[in-house]
């Protein structure tokens, strides 16, 4: 199959876009070029889109095993494919967490049944994710998992978290963080500023988040092993990543999310404390929202995830207080980046690997990229199509989107995996 009349999009090869044709042969991208003039193979017209290479997003919650009324691995992976998302980085805080070898082997096998895009699973670094025993990572790494972590929250002990470095040393696995620091933080539904002081609630201060940052970085960088801070939400947070960066030179590497970069308290009081704007960490403040785009474009954070947590709408509906932590966003990620570069330009040239080769030079895979020889997963992109995000318009089996309502610019149209359509827009928007 030959896909033609589309603009291609690699960070090496066309990185503003040209437009080639792209050959594709099995599971791979056979050739690239301007045109080619075999009449045997099948073409396909893509005039008026861009083709990127799938995206990837490092931290989704699938809800399976055991909160499958949320979300379960095939709507969870529909809506990765609506978003343009080829490859996941799925969470271990499912019920039961996925902390050892038999759990890890039950879960990939639910992947394979049921998985519409690529699926890696990261493993809990904790046994149960109590964060008071290891769990066993040789084991864990034989099986096949290179990522670890106790997402969700965060291993509290110094000692323990020095142990666990003990043994990344050794097996060379990600330690990805969720850095909070739980007696600063834990239960506390809004950050502590204006929303929470008025509605009388113990907020979380950044202080929650950047004491973990900067606790857990300089341990990783004393025993030498890599640690990835994800959903960074402070401009504190993005000053001890600059810090630590600087102190462990190529140890170090974090994101953030979309709703950090669009929304802070301010949204909070507009929206009357809706639960769709209740997250863990919570929405800051303005100058965290620019320091942390500023960290994007200067590179101290290298990518950006969608920390997708789906709940339903029961759930959501027990107010701010007792509403779950958490929305939904793998749907959301690529069109709100792609928003946002439109009023950011200094954004423009790094966008793509954000969503792309970083987040795949961070887990070690081979994708992201858009060149001959490698796996065909690629995303088609309307990139003048303008949409509002409605309930209606996601896949998840939930709708806790902070986007609601929300317009937002670039449409996927369809979501190739390994070269087959996993998606295709029908609806045509409004
Ligand atoms: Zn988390």
């Amino acid at each position: 199959m030959i896909l033609s009349g589309g603009v291609v999009f690699d960070t090496e090869i066309a990185p503003r876009g040209k437009r080639l044709e792209i050959w594709i042969e099995g599971e791979r991208i056979k050739a690239i070029s301007r045109h080619f003039s075999h009449s045997r193979v099948s073409r396909i017209s893509l005039k008026g889109l861009h083709i990127y290479p799938g995206f990837i997003d490092m931290h989704v919650h699938l809800r399976e095993p055991g909160q499958t009324h949320k979300e379960d691995i095939s709507t969870a992976t529909l809506a990765a494919a609506a978003g343009g998302v080829t490859t996941v980085l799925a969470m271990p805080n499912t019920l039961p967490p996925i902390d050892r070898e038999d759990r890890y082997d039950m879960v990939k096998k639910l992947v394979e049944e049921k998985a519409l895009v690529e699926v890696l699973h990261s493993c809990a670094m904790t046994i149960e994710r109590e964060g008071k025993e290891l769990s066993d990572f040789e084991a864990l790494k034989k099986a096949g998992c290179f990522w670890l972590t106790d997402d969700g929250s965060s291993i509290q002990d110094q000692k323990l978290i020095a142990q666990a470095c003990e043994r990344l040393v050794a097996t060379g696995q990600l330690w990805i963080e969720h850095p909070e620091v739980a007696f600063l933080a834990e239960g506390r539904p809004l950050h502590k500023g204006k929303a929470s002081s008025q509605r009388g609630l113990h907020g979380q201060p950044r202080e929650a988040e950047s004491l973990a940052v900067l606790q857990a970085g300089v341990l990783a960088g004393y025993y030498g092993v890599r640690i990835h801070f994800t959903h960074l939400s402070t401009w504190q947070s993005v000053e001890a990543v600059r810090l630590l960066k600087n102190w462990y030179p190529g140890l170090i590497t974090a994101d953030t999310c979309p709703h950090y970069l669009f929304f802070t308290e301010e949204d909070v009081l507009k929206e009357n404390y809706s639960s769709n704007k209740k997250m863990n960490p919570p929405l800051r403040e303005e100058k965290d929202k620019e320091a942390l785009i500023h960290g994007l474009v200067d590179g101290t954070i290298d990518c950006v995830t969608s920390d997708h947590a789906p709940h339903t709408s029961e759930e959501k509906a027990r107010g701010i207080e007792k509403a779950p932590f958490g929305v939904v966003g793998v749907e959301t990620l690529f069109p709100a980046l792609f928003t946002l570069i439109h009023e950011r330009k200094g954004l423009q040239k790094r966008w793509l690997s954000l969503l792309t080769t970083q987040p795949a030079s961070i887990l070690g895979i081979d994708r992201g990229r858009l060149c001959p020889g490698k796996i065909a997963n690629l995303t088609l992109v309307n990139p003048h199509a303008q949409w509002v995000v409605r309930e209606t318009s996601l896949h998840s089996r939930s709708q806790n989107s902070a986007f609601l309502g929300r317009r937002l610019l670039g449409e996927v149209v369809a979501t190739y995996v390994k070269g087959k359509k996993v998606y295709e827009k029908t609806s045509t928007f409004a």
